[in-house]
């Protein structure tokens, strides 16, 4: 299989003040197509920051990344910007939904950065919605659904552009046991479905059987990689 994503002597280092925190130290990855990741790790593990890098959100202190032939590492945010917008879904533990803002509206809203018109973005918006299994709440605002509805939202939000590869930070970290099985059979089903690549970053071990490959970091380096056959 083709990869789509290629990390190579990656490094991530945070100065605070004249103290220097080694986040990710030499990270060599490679990601292919259409396959499910797990990145599992505990807190502080650096699993956060390497999602971050990898989709374009924060820049490596050195090392190069690979995303389908682009040098993602020498972009600008200018560039970064048009990047995650063309290439990129996003699940976050919290949501981030926009209060003020109907589930129609938030999930309609990276079509809207995209330019597609006013009549196909609703059209597409709601099949997503239908897709999440919220077809019945499409003009509630997040403070009117349940945690397990917001994110539905946000996956919906996230798949809404077809996009190439998702990450997840954290998805159901908010999310009771039932919700969290629920919400993993959902978004590993339209990334499956779609072929499309999904990045999951948990602590959470039970998350990590729905992976094709788990990754595990420990410390900011990767400490072991596991293929499902
Ligand atoms: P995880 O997601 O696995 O919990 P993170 O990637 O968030 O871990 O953090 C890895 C390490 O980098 C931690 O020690 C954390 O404190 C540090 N870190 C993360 N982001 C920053 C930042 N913006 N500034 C300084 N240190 C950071
Ligand atoms: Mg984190």
């Amino acid at each position: 299989m083709k990869n789509i994503i290629e990390l190579s002597a990656i490094k991530k280092i945070y100065k605070m003040g004249s103290e220097k925190i080694v986040a990710l130290n030499n990270i060599n990855l490679n990601f292919e197509q259409n396959k499910i990741y797990c990145i599992l790790g505990t807190s502080g593990s650096g699993k956060s920051t390497l999602l971050n890098l990898i989709a374009g959100l924060e820049k490596p202190s050195a090392g190069q990344i690979l995303f389908k032939n682009m040098h993602i590492e020498n972009f600008n945010e200018e560039q970064l910007a048009e990047f995650r917008k063309k290439y990129i879904g996003f699940v976050f533990q919290s949501y981030n939904l926009f209060p003020t803002m109907t589930a129609l509206e938030n999930v309609s809203l990276p079509l809207v950065f995209s330019r597609v018109p006013k009549k196909i973005r609703i059209k597409r918006a709601r099949e997503m919605l239908k897709n999440v299994g919220l077809e019945n709440r499409i003009n509630h605002k997040p403070s009117q659904m349940s945690g397990g509805q917001q994110q539905r939202v946000s996956i919906a939000r996230a798949f809404v552009n077809n996009p190439q590869v998702i990450f997840a930070d954290e998805p159901t970290g908010n999310l009771d046991t039932k919700t969290t099985f629920e919400m993993m059979d959902l978004i590993t089903g339209i990334a499956r479905k779609n072929n499309q690549t999904l990045i999951i970053v948990t602590h959470d071990l039970e998350i990590s059987d729905y992976a094709d490959t788990i990754i595990h970091i420990r410390d900011g380096v990767v400490d072991e990689i596991k293929n499902k056959e």
